[in-house]
């Protein structure tokens, strides 16, 4: 009988069971790529607060349409999101062992920095005994491909564009500090930047 990984397909050493280790060591990669406080989980909630807009008076005119460009964070960052896929894997992971229910304790962050921890603690075991280990992998590579689209990843924030009043379009990043428009030689801070693709309609 074949002896491959479930999640590759490679064949397995003898000292391997299930999961071959490059695969197992990629899995813990991609859960620790989403920790911590430069983490792509804390890169995504800095990109849901651009600025300082919250909280500021709301500019005369413009709508509060929520951006596209946020939407992708959104619901990723939020309850439901990575935090809740990955604390559903750990309950699974505790009810097959027989382990107590997980408890969860402070903020999205630092519940997402918890249940990573305990994840990877449990790798060794869920790699070679845990049956449905190979879609915990794809999952989990999944959730680490998407924050990375959301936020820019490795390869720096995705790039769209805002209107400036003059009609030049401006490209710029959720993580941009400002930008000054080349065409008509006006300054605009991070707020001003975002407040700019809101208020998309308004006259010049
Ligand atoms: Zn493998
Ligand atoms: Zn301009």
């Amino acid at each position: 009988m074949d002896v491959v990984c479930t999640v590759c397909s490679a064949a397995l050493y003898d000292t391997e069971e299930q999961t071959c280790r490059p695969c197992t060591e990629r899995v813990a990669a991609n859960l620790l790529a989403l920790a911590g406080p430069d983490g792509l989980y804390a890169r995504l909630s800095a990109s849901l607060h651009p600025g300082s807009r919250t909280g500021g008076p709301a500019v005369s005119g413009s709508r509060t349409a929520p951006l596209p460009v946020r939407l992708d964070p959104l619901s990723l960052a939020a309850r439901g999101g990575v935090v809740t896929i990955l604390q559903t894997w750990l309950v699974d992971w505790h009810e097959t062992l027989g382990y107590r229910h997980p408890r969860w304790d402070g903020d999205l962050q630092q519940q997402l920095d918890q249940v990573v921890g305990r994840l990877r603690n449990l790798i060794p075991w869920a790699a070679a005994e845990h049956g449905a280990f190979s879609e915990f992998a794809s999952e989990v590579g999944q959730l680490r491909r998407q924050c990375e689209a959301a936020t820019g990843g490795e390869r720096g924030p995705r790039r769209f564009g805002v209107t400036c009043p003059c009609g030049a379009t401006l490209k710029i990043t959720i993580e941009s500090p400002g930008k000054h428009c080349g065409a008509c030689g006006a300054q605009y801070d991070r707020r001003a930047l975002f407040d700019l693709q809101l208020a998309e309609r308004r006259a010049a």
